[in-house]
This record gives C-alpha cells, sequence and structure tokens, in this order.
C-alpha cells in the first residue's frame, strides 16, 4: 500500500501547537508581527502573500502588508526593509520573491535584519545552517524535514536525492540532509540541470525530493521500489478549469505512487508546510528577540 502524505493535516497540527506559543506570547505582551512586502511581476505572489496573512491571521499573528509599485527604484525597496529593520514591533520580515529585474533580489536578501529573516536566505543564515547550528530554517525544506518526520521516515543512514540546486529548496534541503542532527544524518545526492544520466541517481533514492519546477518530469520509471517521494513542485499547466490552469507537481504522480512507499499530493502535501514553517519562524523570532523562551513545535 502506498501511503499518501497528508501536508494539510501535519501543517494543521503544526499550526495548533503554534497557537498556544502565540497566545503565551501575547499574555507577555510580545504578539508576533510579520511584515510581508509585495512588489513582484509574478501573478502568483499576490496569492501566496494573501495566503501568508491569512495563515497569521488565524493564528493571531500580526500581518502587516506593504506593496509597492512595480516601477518604484531600488532604494523605496530598500527605505521600507530599513525602516521594518528598525522598527521593533516587527519580528519578521519577507520580500515575496521575484523582484523586478531592475532589482537584485541579493541585495534584498543582504539588507534584511537577519534575526527578522524569516525566510532564512540572508547569508548570515545561510552560512549558520551550513556550518551545522541554523537559527531560521528556509521554510519548505524544514517543513520537509518536518513532514519525514510526522510519516515515521527515519532519514539517517539513507540515500536522499534531491533533484533541484535552488537558493529556497535544492541547496538547503541537501544541507538539511547532511546535518548531525535528527532529520539529517542522509547520504545526500544533489541533482541539476547537468547532472549525467538523472535515472540513474534517481533510482538510487530512498528518499527523493523534486524540486526542478518540471511539471510532472519525474516518472515511476526513475525510481525504485519503496522510495519515499516528495513533491515540491508547483507548475501551473493550462487546462479546461475556471481559471484555465490547473497545478501540478514535479513528478507524474501516477506511476511515481506505483512505486513508492509514500508520497506527497499536489496541491496538499509541501506547500501547506512551507507556510507553516513560516509561522513557526515568525513565532521563534518573536522570541528571540524578547529573550523569551517558546515552545516550537
Ligand atoms: P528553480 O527554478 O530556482 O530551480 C530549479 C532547479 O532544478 C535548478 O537547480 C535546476 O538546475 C534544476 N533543473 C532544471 N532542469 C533540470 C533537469 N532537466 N534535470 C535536473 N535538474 C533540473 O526552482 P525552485 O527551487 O524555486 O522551485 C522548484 C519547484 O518548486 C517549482 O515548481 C516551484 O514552484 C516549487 N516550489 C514550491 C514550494 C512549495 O512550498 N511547495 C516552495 C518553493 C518552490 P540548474 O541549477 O542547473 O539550473
Amino acid at each position: 500500500m502506498t501511503e499518501q502524505i497528508d501536508g494539510e493535516a501535519v501543517a494543521a497540527d503544526i499550526r495548533a501547537e503554534l497557537q498556544s506559543t502565540v497566545d503565551s506570547l501575547a499574555d507577555a505582551g510580545e504578539r508576533p508581527t510579520l511584515a510581508t512586502v509585495l512588489m513582484s511581476p509574478d501573478p502568483a505572489s499576490e496569492t501566496y502573500v494573501s495566503m501568508k496573512q491569512n495563515d497569521c491571521e488565524e493564528l493571531g499573528i500580526n500581518a502587516r502588508d506593504i506593496e509597492l509599485d512595480l516601477d518604484e527604484p531600488a532604494e523605496a525597496l530598500f527605505d521600507v526593509i530599513d525602516e521594518l529593520n528598525a522598527d521593533d514591533d516587527v519580528n519578521g520580515i519577507l520580500v515575496q520573491s521575484p523582484v523586478p529585474d531592475h532589482i537584485d533580489y541579493r541585495e534584498v536578501l543582504e539588507r534584511i535584519d537577519p534575526e527578522k529573516d524569516v525566510d532564512g536566505f540572508h547569508p548570515t543564515n545561510v552560512g549558520r545552517l551550513v556550518a551545522g547550528y541554523p537559527q531560521y530554517k528556509p521554510c519548505t525544506p524544514h517543513g520537509i524535514q518536518k513532514l519525514l518526520a510526522a510519516t515515521d521516515v527515519d532519514t539517517e543512514g539513507k540515500d536522499a536525492v534531491v533533484v533541484g540546486r535552488s537558493r529556497i529548496v535544492g541547496k538547503p534541503m541537501a544541507n538539511l540532509f547532511i546535518q548531525k542532527a535528527p532529520g539529517g544524518n542522509a547520504t545526500t545526492t544533489v541533482c541539476h540541470s547537468r547532472t549525467d544520466d538523472l535515472a540513474a541517481k534517481t533510482r538510487q533514492a530512498d528518499i527523493l525530493v523534486a524540486a526542478a519546477g518540471i511539471p510532472e518530469f519525474i516518472d515511476g520509471s526513475m525510481l525504485s521500489a519503496g522510495v519515499v517521494v516528495i513533491d515540491v513542485g508547483i507548475n501551473r499547466v493550462d487546462a479546461d478549469t475556471e481559471k484555465g490552469y490547473e497545478l501540478v507537481g514535479d513528478v507524474d504522480y501516477e506511476s511515481a505512487a506505483a512505486k513508492a512507499s509514500a508520497i506527497t499530493p499536489v496541491p496538499g502535501g509541501v506547500g501547506p508546510m512551507t507556510r507553516a514553517m513560516l509561522l513557526y519562524n515568525t513565532v521563534k523570532a518573536t522570541g528571540l528577540q524578547n529573550d523569551l523562551d517558546v515552545d516550537l513545535p
């Protein structure tokens, strides 16, 4: 029997646990606040930001919403970040990517105070992760770690294969898998667009994380029996639906499920976990900034 991993359910459990921590912080006079900054040419970004704000509001986290016009200069965005960095009422800052072409995203990430960098993308936080003492783990790979733990998948000694080496998914995922820590200790292979004979690598996987951004790219013929498949991909493909598209993952679900012991669906797998871990980092940031011990799931 193939287990379908229910990301919605695991994320709901995490949110429920975070709720009591948010309540305790609020009782101590420190209700968490997340500031989102939207200046993105990608139409999906607006939806992502509004979902993140709704998640915050459901938990009683203050959501501050800043929007900039796409033709504003980089300095306008930097000024907003500087103000948020200096504002003691703001615990977490998230600038939704992508930003317009005339702005260097790297400069944006480096501008955010690492203590408020709840995405975990600032070089200081990346460095802490690589060095083995992460402060804010990037939300998607952290969510995948939690999903594996909730599914009783022990990563220790397993062959983990990550397809994709992006800053936000592939690289931090690989870094978490190789940590000498719970959810790590996996022997890890990272594949990318220049990988030779990808299928030979993916067939070695006990745990496969697909994050290439190519619809239904990994199919059952590229997998070995019993693999745990984590599909990160969220791809819009044309479809005869009300919106004119549907969301599919990077994995061909039917053929992969026939080989897998467990697999995440799209939607309803990794996506809800990414959102839950943003709340986690915001709550953690609030505790750290106020010298308060907080219970985290
Ligand atoms: P990027 O486009 O930044 O990275 C894609 C990676 O896949 C690159 O490293 C690229 O290699 C690699 N790749 C491309 N083609 C191939 C190939 N033929 N064989 C092997 N590797 C290949 O994407 P992201 O990491 O940002 O996102 C990946 C997917 O995950 C997207 O669908 C995105 O929408 C989704 N996503 C989902 C999230 C969630 O919460 N569920 C969160 C974030 C992303 P190279 O480096 O050589 O170019």
